[in-house]
């Protein structure tokens, strides 16, 4: 591949392009049973087929009194009430004619009733109910299978298990659950110049933010961080500290990738026996990254400055994560904003620019967070997400731009 000057975007791989290069080689990874109270978060690598019907009977949804919907009248019924029946027991006989049965809400209907009537729609005297109104046939009752029949595949492999979710497989017994396994991800950063946190930075010093950073996307990812700390530029101490990332799914290394003469992290990463592609992406920010292969692990090494790691992690990382993970969906929804004031992006590389997002009459707006330098981490804590512009294009205010959402908002 020719690697031409920066500004071209000849030689160059396409966000996605790497991105398919990445996800070819990404293992789906092996699957476990687990308790559905420690299920939350996981990757469902089964399908959920209910053995229940729920609700199992028809039953009451309100307080009130169980009727047969043809006995009431617009000139006012008057029905014996013949039982009573709570949450939590059958009812011991059934309601004919003319009969009416004391309900609460979540009791079996009985037998013979259809609707039930709220008690503040009734006048009881004794064991005698005056009903003013016709009563439709249903009405305040919950159908037996209404929420789920027996035999409905209700959650398929592949689906992320939320609170409803694991709701669900409480209200159908399903636990254990079958889920995947969750990506181990081995965090390394590397400079001379990082003091981590805990100390303060002596002179020449910078604090570590990519360990603390990248880790957070990694557990957001729905993964498990390992902390492989700082390693100083030098290639015995690089690879030293990889080793200890050797049963991870994922090494993630930041800095130390450029092709300065201490930018040793490739280096250390063959000589301990990894695969390595480097490649020129087409975006800013983020300089090349590296990608590859070491034994069953993948290897990302990461740009060093905050902003570019992160933005590298989210487009790059966050998708093989997901998808090692058994996610079938592995990247974000796109939003279309509308341009609050013009978003330049000079240059020939896409552009990922950090905007706040509001909500306004006809939509969304979007607005740059200010100087997009890649080492500027504090834009990213006023970034909602990241506007996709293409290489040497303003987006004139007004005019539409798709945003890659980073949070809720
Ligand atoms: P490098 O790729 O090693 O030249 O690093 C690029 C820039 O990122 C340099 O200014 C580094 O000081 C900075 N940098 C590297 N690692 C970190 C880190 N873990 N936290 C904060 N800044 C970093
Ligand atoms: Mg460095």
């Amino acid at each position: 591949m020719a690697v031409l000057g920066l500004g071209y975007t000849v030689g160059m791989l396409t966000v996605e392009e790497a991105l398919e290069q990445i996800l070819g080689r990404t293992p789906v990874l092996e699957t476990e049973s687990l308790d559905v109270t420690c299920a939350l978060g996981r990757v469902l690598a089964e399908p959920v087929v209910s053995t229940r019907e729920i609700p199992p009977w028809p039953n009451s949804s309100m307080d009130g009194y169980a009727v047969r919907a043809a006995d009431t009248r617009v000139d006012a019924a008057r029905l014996r009430v013949v039982g009573r029946i709570a949450a939590g027991a059958m009812p011991s006989r059934g309601v004919g004619s003319g009969e009416a049965m004391r309900i609460f809400t979540g009791a079996p209907l009985p037998e013979g009733a259809d609707a039930v009537v709220p008690q503040e729609d009734v006048e009881a005297a004794g064991d005698v109910i005056g009903i003013a109104t016709v009563v439709a046939k249903g009405a305040y009752v919950r159908a037996r299978g209404e929420d789920v029949r027996q035999g409905d595949r209700v959650l398929s492999p592949g689906q992320r298990l939320g609170p409803a979710e694991i709701g669900l497989l409480a209200t159908l017994g399903h636990s254990p659950v079958r889920v995947h396994r969750q990506p181990r991800v081995a965090i390394l950063s590397t400079g001379n110049e990082l003091a981590d946190l805990g100390t303060e930075p002596g002179p020449g010093q910078i604090p570590n933010a990519n360990t603390y950073s990248l880790r957070a996307q990694v557990t957001e990812a729905g993964a498990m961080p390992v902390n492989l700390g700082i390693a100083p530029d030098r290639l015995e101490a690089i690879e030293e500290r990889l080793g200890w990332g050797s049963d991870a799914d994922v090494v993630l290394s930041s800095a130390g990738v450029s092709v300065g003469e201490l930018d040793l992290v490739r280096e250390a990463l063959t000589r301990s026996g990894a695969e390595l592609h480097l490649w020129r992406v087409s975006m800013r920010p983020g300089k090349p990254i590296t990608f590859g292969s070491w034994g069953r692990r993948l290897v990302f090494g990461l740009p060093g400055n905050p902003v570019s790691a992160m933005v590298t992690f989210e487009l790059f990382v966050r998708p093989a994560l997901l998808r090692m993970g058994g996610r079938t969906v592995v990247e974000r929804p796109r939003l279309v904003a509308r341009a609050r004031a013009p978003i330049p992006n000079p240059g020939a590389r896409r552009g990922y620019l950090r905007v706040r997002l509001a909500r306004c009459d006809h939509g969304l707006e979007a607005e740059l967070t200010g100087d997009q330098g890649s080492a500027i981490l504090r834009s990213m804590t006023l970034a909602d997400g990241l506007a996709v512009v293409a290489g040497d294009t303003t987006v004139a205010a007004g005019e539409r731009v798709d945003v890659i959402p980073l949070r809720e908002f």
